[in-house]
């Protein structure tokens, strides 16, 4: 088993654990980034991303992903494809154990393993999977707002929480 330690060790190759990675290089660390097994995180399963600053149309989500991981690598961060299976936060320079063996030491450890989207389980959920889902009210603020043709599936589900928050939301922005 081979050891090395590390000034900083990133877990997860999502747009935190990307922005950490350029801003780490930049500092002169060379960072050693573990994608996990989703190499670029949520984002590289969807399609349409138009909330993302600096770009004045529609990017695709694995393309702006690709482009995060080449300018982290352009500005000196290390990429693995490797999986942390093991963290030992009780010593110092912390150790990780990876999927494939490794153990690596490093002074700091930055966690960027993101979230998993909760998936309803239902059969359409995988065919619209990456097009806009939302409730009927902001559906209908949403089509008119874009003015786009929109396909309206109807499905129910037990969304008590997020109600609140929109109705709370919606109130904010009349
Ligand atoms: C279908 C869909 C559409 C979306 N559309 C948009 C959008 O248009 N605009 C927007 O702003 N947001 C959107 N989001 C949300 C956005 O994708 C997330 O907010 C964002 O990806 C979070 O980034 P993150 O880096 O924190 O984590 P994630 O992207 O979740 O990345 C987590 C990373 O951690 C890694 N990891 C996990 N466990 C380990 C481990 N043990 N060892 C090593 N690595 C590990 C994973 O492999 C992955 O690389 C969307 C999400 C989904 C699912």
């Amino acid at each position: 088993m081979s050891t090395n330690i590390e000034n900083i060790l990133i877990i997860g190759s999502g747009s935190a654990g990307l922005t950490a990675a350029i801003y780490a290089a930049r500092a002169g660390f060379s960072p050693l980034i573990l994608t996990g097994i989703q190499p670029g995180g949520q984002l590289t399963i969807t399609t349409d991303v138009e909330n993302y600053p600096g770009f004045q149309d529609v990017v695709q989500g694995p393309w702006l992903m690709e482009q995060m991981q080449k300018q982290a690598e352009n500005v000196g961060a290390r990429i693995e494809y490797d999986l942390i299976v093991d963290l030992d936060k009780d010593v110092w320079p912390f150790k990780v154990k990876t999927d494939s063996g490794k153990e690596i030491q490093a002074e700091t450890i930055i966690i960027a393993t993101g979230a998993q989207a909760r998936w309803l389980g239902i059969e359409s959920e995988e065919k619209y999977n990456g097009k806009l889902v939302t409730t009927e009210k902001d559906f209908l603020r949403i089509s008119k707002f874009k003015r786009k043709r929109f396909s309206f599936i109807p499905i129910k589900v037990n969304i008590d929480r997020e109600e609140e928050f929109l109705k709370h939301l919606s109130k904010i922005l009349k």
